[in-house]
């Protein structure tokens, strides 16, 4: 399939989306692409099979491979959970954080309305523990804004060193279970995610991780060995930004073949995306942000259908991971920021980066950004960033990137 070509010559995806649209393989919805069956006009539907499920680590609980990432205004958008339950996603994550607390308090009100439907979920909040203060209270704080007794998985948010899971999180987390709040415990990482994993493979506490896991990630050596480990240790495993979006956003060649490809076979390169992290079976589930019908639908219908990649649509994928290298920050923090004499958390950064470029969510880059510690939004524009550029793998350009996200995000 051809492709409208701009002024300099270079393939242009919203043009192709739009002229893909009108030939009825496929929509353009605020910007992304989003693959409907070709028969489809406005309504959306989803196959008619179950929702697959998988257990989750050594707890063997069965929750669905594609979970409810919460990170939105669940409060104005309850409609979603209806639907969840609907299409059998059972796995619904949220935090403390997200939507400055409109998502637990969306989930609770749900749950307010219809309690009969709390033991189908499979419920999930995060407190990070870098913010300080009372963890007991502030989980407390969760579980009312919740209006639930206790969370089925509790994760310490966004952890960048298996050493921030000390001893105390240990007792702290066998307390919690104790006392009937917390059912399963573990952690959520961005950052240096295969020494978190490593690591968290010798902590027999951890029941439990959610990780960044993609098509670019999921053939590094480190890292299959990390996940293999984990998954051997009985840790249930959660993939998450899954799509392997960066925080630049590339238009290439081949990842206009690659949609046109794709789309030809009925499901668009979102969807191959996560079939691709569905075939690792070590992976209970995926974590995906659906703050709408459009979105969900299509993640369902992935799940549903269960297509398995072919090997020629795999080599597709690695071809588009291997072109677009330099436009994905892998995490690998430890490389870039570690080098620098100031503290400054360049992966969490060009995550708001990917937000805005990849997403298209300036609202959400906006939020993570203004979350950041203040000590790295300060330091963006006075940070000399040569030398973590020199060690960052995927030559990616880093003092660039940090002055466009102050720039984007103030
Ligand atoms: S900027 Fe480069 S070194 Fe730093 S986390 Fe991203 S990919 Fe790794």
């Amino acid at each position: 399939m051809s492709s409208r070509r701009d002024k300099s010559g270079k393939s242009n995806r919203r043009d192709f989306f739009k002229k893909a649209a009108a030939l009825g393989l496929g929509a353009t919805v605020s910007g992304s692409s989003f693959w409907r069956p070709r028969e489809a006009s406005a309504q959306i539907t989803i196959p008619k099979k179950p929702m697959p499920r998988r257990p989750f680590g050594r707890s063997s609980i069965m929750v669905s491979t594609l979970s409810l990432g919460g990170m939105f205004d669940i409060l104005n958008n309850r409609l979603m959970l209806a639907k969840a339950l609907d299409w059998g996603i059972n796995y619904w994550d949220t935090a403390e954080g997200y939507g400055q607390g409109r998502s637990e308090e969306g989930i609770g009100r749900w749950f307010a309305r219809n309690p009969d439907t709390r033991k189908q979920v499979f419920l999930v909040t995060k407190l990070s523990a870098r913010r300080g203060g009372d963890f007991t209270g502030r989980l407390e704080e969760s579980l009312k804004r919740l209006n639930t007794d206790y969370v089925d998985l509790f994760f310490v948010h966004g952890i960048r060193d298996i050493s921030e899971m000390e001893s105390s999180l240990k007792s702290w987390a066998q307390s919690m279970k104790k006392a009937g709040k917390i059912k399963l415990f573990g952690f959520s990482t961005h950052s240096n995610m295969e020494e978190c994993l490593e690591g968290a493979a010798k902590l027999p506490w951890i029941d439990g991780i959610m990780f960044t896991y993609n098509y670019r990630l999921m053939h590094e050596a480190r890292m299959k060995e990390a996940v293999e480990a984990c998954y051997r240790a009985g840790i249930g495993l959660t993939a998450m930004k899954t799509q392997g979006g960066g925080p630049v956003k590339s238009d290439s060649e081949s990842e206009i073949e690659m949609a046109g490809r794709f789309m030809q076979k009925g499901f668009s390169d979102n969807q191959a995306k996560l079939m691709a992290v569905w075939q690792d079976k070590r992976i209970a589930s995926i974590c995906s942000q659906m703050p709408n019908l459009t979105i969900m639908a299509t993640n369902a219908a992935a799940a549903v259908e269960q297509t398995r990649l072919s090997m020629s649509d795999r080599a597709l994928l690695a071809q588009y991971a291997e072109e677009t290298c330099g436009d994905y920050c892998a995490g690998c923090e430890r490389l870039c920021s570690g080098v620098l004499a100031q503290r400054v958390e360049i992966s969490d950064v060009m995550r708001c980066l990917m937000y805005f470029h990849s997403y298209q969510d300036l609202g959400l880059a906006r939020a993570t950004f203004q979350a950041l510690p203040a000590q790295t939004r300060e330091l963006l524009t006075q940070v000399d960033f040569s030398k973590a550029e020199r060690s960052c793998p995927r030559n990616l350009k880093i003092g660039r990137l940090m002055r466009e996200a102050s720039t984007l995000f103030v």
